[in-house]
């Protein structure tokens, strides 16, 4: 990007290029956080959850949140506390995006289907749900009792049997909530019915739900599959205890990209940048227009709505950082080019037929189409998910969903008749593999007394 005197956000003028993808994606704006120098730090803080359990946590959460909880698992009076006070408005929409929510990922339920073959041979598609989950909300920088609802909602619906939620204790919280997870959080989990809620945050959580850690004050069991969003802190344990336990996608620093012609309302999309940098000193903001004018009219506002909000100086930050650009091309097709390239979290489109360009794009977290589906919609309560895939791993990963928590199990039922009808085949492919006990196990079946004497 060409650094501009004064800009809020730098620009980066591919007018004239013609760059493969993978040239693109190298010269695109991205975060230039480094995963591995996050593990440096992720990877003894694990270690330690898993050598010394609550008592390296408490230490942890000390050196990092600037406080230690009264126990690691908040007690259910502090849980019933938390619904008592909340306010009335907020309970109400809580309740709307819990709803909306359920909707769309219950219409995600796959249905078990059984195929059949030919007489006597079936194969059914089961989907199981996981046992035991790990749901992680972020709660540094700011807190997201809405993340409650999109890892949980997702969870209970593909029937998961436990569900744990954890989050960071808060300093500031006074009176009964001192050291725990923000009050919202708390009581978004309890309208949820969820009971079992930790007051743990960054890779110590990560590292608590991966391991288990049983003692005196906290018995966790360790869990199958984390999901949820976090900083680069969690993203980077996620990804270092991989395998460990089960993990959803990457969901790291947030982005948006906005794809939008001269047609889009500078305001709105200005409004929509300045909305993702908030989250975070890394978040990242991009424009992608091949409008000039356009370009010209939302810097302008961007100078005008950094001015006049409350997170001036994150917001301030992540729009002057390298991973933040207007991108200038040529035409909407270079423009489709430069956001599949990228494949950011959330993409809005502002042009001319939004819908009919939202279905070009072929790699994106979620798309948001045209000025009136804002991603703030979509972080509450469109009914989507905004756990959604960062850093580029929208190319290979999807946002939060059911399938995250249900694994397809397949049936596999033939007969007598059914297994001679392709007992030919199997033997010739086993033969063929130099693998003749697999052949010989289908003809001690259905060869008769020839095959049997063989195998004998
Ligand atoms: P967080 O809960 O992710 O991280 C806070 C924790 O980080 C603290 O509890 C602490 O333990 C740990 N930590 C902080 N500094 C540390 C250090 N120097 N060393 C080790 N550990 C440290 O909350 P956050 O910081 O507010 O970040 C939330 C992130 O989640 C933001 O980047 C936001 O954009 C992102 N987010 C993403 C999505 C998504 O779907 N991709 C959705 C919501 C939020």
């Amino acid at each position: 990007p060409m650094p501009r005197l004064n800009a809020v956000i730098s620009r980066l003028d591919l007018r004239g290029h013609r760059l493969s993808r993978a040239d693109l994606r190298d010269s695109l704006p991205r975060a230039e956080f480094d995963m591995d120098d996050a593990l440096g730090v992720v990877a003894p803080i694990c270690a330690q959850v898993r050598e010394r359990g609550a008592a390296a946590i408490a230490e942890l959460s000390e050196q990092f949140d600037g406080v230690r909880p009264a126990h690691l698992r908040v007690p259910a009076a502090v849980l019933a506390a938390a619904t008592d006070q909340l306010d009335p408005i907020v309970r109400a929409a809580l309740v709307e995006a819990i709803d909306r929510t359920r909707t769309v990922h219950t219409a995600q339920l796959p249905a078990e289907h059984t195929t059949t073959l030919g007489p006597g041979a079936r194969v059914t598609q089961r989907w199981l749900p996981t046992a035991r989950v790990g749901l992680y909300v972020p709660g540094g920088l700011a807190v997201y009792p809405s993340s409650v609802v999109m890892n949980v909602v997702p969870a209970q619906v593909a029937g998961v049997g436990s569900i744990a939620v954890t989050s960071p204790p808060q300093r500031d919280n006074t009176g009964v909530f001192a050291g725990y997870p923000h009050p919202t959080i708390l009581a978004a989990c309890a309208l949820l019915g969820v009971q079992e809620v930790y007051a743990v945050g960054g890779a110590q959580a990560i590292a608590m739900l991966a391991y288990g850690v049983r003692d005196a004050d906290v018995d966790c069991p360790p869990v199958n599959i984390i999901t949820g969003p976090g900083n680069i802190f969690v993203a980077s344990a996620k990804r270092h205890l991989r395998g460990v336990v089960g993990i959803d996608a990457e969901a790291g620093p947030t982005e948006i990209a906005i794809l939008a012609d001269e047609t889009a309302d500078p305001d709105h999309v200005a409004a929509d940048l300045v909305s993702q940098a908030e989250h975070d000193p890394l978040a990242a903001a991009v424009l992608v227009t091949d409008s000039e004018p356009l370009a010209r009219a939302v810097e302008a506002a961007l100078a005008r709505w950094v001015g006049a909000t409350k997170h001036a100086e994150r917001v301030t930050t992540a729009l002057a950082g390298r991973q933040s650009a207007v991108v200038l091309v040529d035409d909407l097709d270079a423009g489709l080019a430069v956001v599949d390239a990228y494949a950011a979290e959330h993409l809005e489109i502002h042009t001319r037929d939004a819908a009919q360009v939202a279905r070009r794009v072929t790699n994106a977290g979620a798309i948001f189409v045209g000025t009136y589906s804002p991603v703030s919609l979509g972080d509450y309560s469109a009914g989507s998910n905004h756990v959604l895939p960062t850093a580029g791993t929208a190319a290979h990963s999807g946002g939060l969903s059911v399938h995250a928590f249900l694994r397809g199990v397949q049936l596999i039922e033939y007969d007598e008749q059914a297994l001679g009808q392709v007992a030919d085949g199997v033997v010739a492919l086993a033969r063929d593999e130099d693998l003749p006990a697999h052949g010989d196990a289908i003809l001690a079946r259905v060869g008769g007394a020839a095959a049997m004497a063989g195998v004998g």
